[in-house]
This record gives structure tokens, C-alpha cells and sequence, in this order.
């Protein structure tokens, strides 16, 4: 069923490449005035010059006051995807304390600062809203050299409950989508670690971009409207194992 999001405003970060800028550009599609915030301005260029109707924003979640100030501009916003994400490989002994800055500063403090702007826009104007995290199957499962990323999804998981919790009574509803592996900038760095997840993946594939964008969309309308503090796992089955 093709979704309808007419009259919706949407903000989608992380969207110069990989999943934030296909749900972007599926957002707008289905006819959401869409906001896209990512860091590398030739990547926004591009993406507006593909969608001119995208809205683009053009600041980095690093910079907490900085990214309240534009985030802060934006008005009211109906649909919210915490997408931008950055990965690392450090084994647990030998990570410096810059790179766990740099990732959960990113990861979790990035999801938390924007969706504190956006939440609180959503409970003034008595509207509600829905809001999905991208987390990470890695939320759950330990990888070699992996633990600083994953620690950070296990935190989205986390803020998605609490949030979801705390943001219900006002209508907002806050779910993450959590998949295994996707080929993209990302993940294409880390083949040899990831690689082992599909001998263990039941359906013996890893999901593709639009596999991540259809249950984001699906999360953000009203097709869902009774799901909230859910992780929905895009694993082919993967489970526990
Ligand atoms: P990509 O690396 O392809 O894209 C990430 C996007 O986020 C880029 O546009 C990047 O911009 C932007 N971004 C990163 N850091 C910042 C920042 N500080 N401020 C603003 N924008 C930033 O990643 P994916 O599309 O693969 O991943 C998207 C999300 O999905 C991430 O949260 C990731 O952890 C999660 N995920 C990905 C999986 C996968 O297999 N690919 C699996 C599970 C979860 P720039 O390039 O300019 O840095």
C-alpha cells in the first residue's frame, strides 16, 4: 500500500547518503515537506538537485548548541528519523577515549538533543507525532572490535523505551528499526567482521536499503499507530542466535 503523507513536515538526519537520504527522498515522495540535515554540503547539493523540493539543513550533530539552534528554526515537525550514525572498530582494551566520545556523541547524544527539540515542538502544538531511531541488531549482539558502536545502539534501544514511555501521554509514538547489515559507507569498511552474520541469518540474506526505508515509513504512518517503545529487528530471522 503506498503510504500518504500530505501535509506531514518530516526531518530525517543523516541524509546525505546510505538509508537517511533514500528515507528522505521516499518522504518526500510520498508527500511530506521534508527536512534533510546532514554534515557534507556536496551531498546535500546533490540531493536537492535530484528532489528540489527537499528542504536541506546543513549542520553537524557533533555541535549540540549549534544543531538546537537550526533544528530550532525548522517549526513544527510530524514525522522525526534519527538516522545519522557513525561505526568504529577498537577492541574493547585498546579504545581511546576520543573515539567513545566521538561515537556516542554522535550515535546516542545526536538522537538525544534532536529529538529533544522536536518532542518538545510536538507536545506544544498538541499534535503528537511519531519518531523512529535507527538502531542496530548490533544492539544485542556482540561483534569482535565492536563494542563502542554497539554500546550506543544498546542506548538508542534504551531511549527509544523511555521516550516512547514519557512521550506517549502526548501522543508521540518512538520506535527504532534495528537491522543487521546493509551495504553502504558505513559497512562496506567492516565486510570481513560482518560477514559471519549471514551463515547464521535464517533467510541467508541481509536486508537491502529499501527493506530499512519500508519499515521506517511503515513505523512513521499511521498504519502503526498503536506501536510505540518497540525494536523492530530486520534480521531474516537472526533472532537470538
Ligand atoms: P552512511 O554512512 O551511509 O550514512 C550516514 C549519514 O549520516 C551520512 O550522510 C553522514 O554524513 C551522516 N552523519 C554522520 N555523522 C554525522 C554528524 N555528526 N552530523 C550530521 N550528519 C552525520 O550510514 P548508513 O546509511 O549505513 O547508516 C544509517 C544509520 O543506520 C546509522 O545510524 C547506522 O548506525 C544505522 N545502521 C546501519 C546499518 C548498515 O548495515 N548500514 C545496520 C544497522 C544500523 P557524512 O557522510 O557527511 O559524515
Amino acid at each position: 500500500m503506498a503510504m500518504k503523507f500530505d501535509g506531514k513536515r518530516a526531518l530525517v538526519t543523516g541524509a546525505g547518503k546510505g538509508f537517511g537520504r533514500a528515507i528522505a527522498k521516499k518522504l518526500a515522495e510520498c508527500g511530506a515537506e521534508t527536512f534533510a540535515l546532514s554534515r557534507t554540503q556536496a551531498d546535500l547539493d546533490s540531493l536537492k538537485s535530484e528532489v528540489p523540493d527537499i528542504k536541506v539543513i546543513n549542520v553537524d550533530l557533533l555541535d549540540w548548541d549549534k544543531t538546537r539552534e537550526e533544528v530550532s528554526k525548522i517549526g513544527h515537525i510530524d514525522l522525526l528519523v534519527n538516522n545519522a550514525g557513525v561505526s568504529g572498530k577498537s577492541s574493547f582494551i585498546d579504545t581511546p577515549k576520543e573515539n567513545i566520545d566521538m561515537i556516542f556523541d554522535v550515535n546516542f547524544k545526536g538522537t538525544f538533543n534532536v529529538s529533544q527539540v522536536i518532542a518538545k515542538k510536538m507536545i506544544d502544538s498538541g499534535k503528537g507525532g511519531s519518531i523512529v531511531n535507527l538502531s542496530s541488531i548490533l544492539s544485542e549482539k556482540a561483534i569482535a572490535d565492536g563494542c563502542v558502536y554497539s554500546t550506543t545502539k544498546s542506548a538508542i534501544d534504551m531511549l527509544t523505551k523511555c521516550m516512547a514511555l514519557e512521550l506517549g501521554p502526548h501522543n508521540i509514538r518512538v520506535n527504532s528499526v534495528n537491522p543487521t547489515v546493509v551495504w553502504t559507507d558505513l559497512t562496506l569498511k567492516y565486510k570481513d567482521e560482518l560477514m559471519p552474520l549471514l551463515a547464521l541469518t535464517p533467510m541467508g540474506r541481509f536486508p537491502e536499503i529499501e527493506d530499512v526505508v519500508n519499515a521506517v515509513v511503515f513505523l512513521l504512518s499511521d498504519q502503526s499507530g498503536m506501536i510505540s517503545g518497540e525494536c523492530l529487528r530486520l534480521d531474516g530471522g537472526l533472532g537470538d542466535q
